[in-house]
C-alpha cells in the first residue's frame, strides 16, 4: 500500500472533523480552535493581558506546542499528514497535474525568493494582530474563508479574489500557498530543519532517475542529497513511493 493512502485517510478524517465543527448548528467558529497558528497569534495577548485573542483558546496553544514538538521529531510532518489546507493544496495540485500535464517548473532561484514572502506574511499578521487585538488577516486566510464560508471578518470581493488567486496558483504551482505564503510554515522553519526523522538516500542504490524530485510536492532535489534536511520537507514520503529502486530511499533518524 502506498504511504499516500494512509496519509490521505488520516487527512480526510481531520478535514471531516474540521468541516463538522464548522457546519454543526452549535459549532459557531469552533473550527478555529484547531488552528495551531492561532497559538502564535495568541501569545502577545496572553503575555500582556492574560487573555486569548478573539475566538482563540487554550487548544490553539496546545496544538502549537504539539506541532513544534512534532517538528523537532519529524520536520513539517504536521503539514504533510494533518493540515487541512495542505491536504486541499495537494488535491488541487493533483487536479492541476491532470489539466496541465507539462507544468513549467518555477526556477529554483525564483522559488527561493518567493519563499521569503511567508516571513513577510508572518510578520504582518503578528504585527496587526498584536497591535489591534483582532485577527485582522481573517479576510485573507484560506483556512478561515473556506471553513467559515466567508464568515464574519471576511472582506467581500477582496476575500473572494484572494481565495481564487490562492486556489488558481495551487492548480498551477503545487503547494504554492504552503511554499510561499503560509505563516505557520514560516513559524516552523527553524525547528523543521533540525527534525530528527528524515528521508535518506542510498547513493549506491540510486540511479539518479529523478523520479523522487518529480514526485515531491515541494520540488525538493532529493536526488542531490544523502539526507533530506531541507526545512520544507513534510515527510510526506511521496518521493519514497515514487522511487523505482527498492531501498534507495528510506526514513532514518539522524541529526
Ligand atoms: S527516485 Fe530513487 S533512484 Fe531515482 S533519483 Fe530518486 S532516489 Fe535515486
Ligand atoms: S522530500 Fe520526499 S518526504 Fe520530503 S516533502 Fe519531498 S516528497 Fe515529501
Amino acid at each position: 500500500m502506498k504511504t499516500r493512502h494512509l496519509r490521505y485517510a488520516l487527512m480526510t478524517i481531520i478535514l471531516g472533523l474540521v468541516i463538522y465543527l464548522a457546519v454543526r448548528p452549535a459549532g459557531g467558529r469552533s473550527f478555529e480552535a484547531f488552528c495551531p497558528f492561532g497559538g502564535v497569534e495568541s501569545l502577545w495577548g496572553l503575555i500582556h493581558g492574560g487573555q486569548f485573542t478573539c475566538a482563540l483558546g487554550p487548544l490553539n496553544l496546545s496544538l502549537l506546542v504539539g506541532v513544534l514538538a512534532l517538528a523537532l521529531a519529524a520536520k513539517k510532518a504536521f503539514c504533510g499528514w494533518a493540515c487541512p489546507i495542505g491536504f486541499l493544496g495537494e488535491l488541487a495540485a493533483r487536479l492541476g497535474g491532470k489539466v496541465w500535464r507539462r507544468r513549467p517548473r518555477v526556477p529554483d532561484k525564483t522559488n527561493a525568493r518567493l519563499k521569503l514572502l511567508r516571513y513577510v506574511v508572518l510578520v504582518v499578521s503578528l504585527y496587526f494582530t498584536y497591535r489591534l487585538g483582532e485577527l485582522v488577516l481573517r479576510g485573507f486566510d484560506p483556512y478561515y474563508l473556506i471553513f467559515s464560508g466567508f464568515g464574519h471578518g471576511s472582506l467581500g470581493w477582496i476575500s473572494v479574489l484572494t481565495l481564487a488567486v490562492i486556489v488558481g496558483l495551487g492548480l498551477i504551482v503545487p503547494m504554492a500557498f504552503c511554499r510561499w505564503l503560509c505563516p505557520l510554515s514560516a513559524t516552523f522553519d527553524p525547528l523543521a530543519r533540525l527534525g530528527l526523522i528524515k528521508v535518506a538516500r542510498d547513493d549506491h542504490a540510486c540511479n539518479q532517475c529523478g523520479a523522487c524530485r518529480r514526485a515531491c510536492p515541494h520540488d525538493l532535489a532529493v536526488q542531490n542529497h544523502t539526507v533530506v534536511r531541507h526545512r520544507d520537507c513534510t515527510n510526506c514520503l511521496e518521493c519514497v513511493d515514487a522511487c523505482p529502486v527498492e531501498g534507495a530511499l528510506s526514513l532514518k533518524v539522524t541529526l
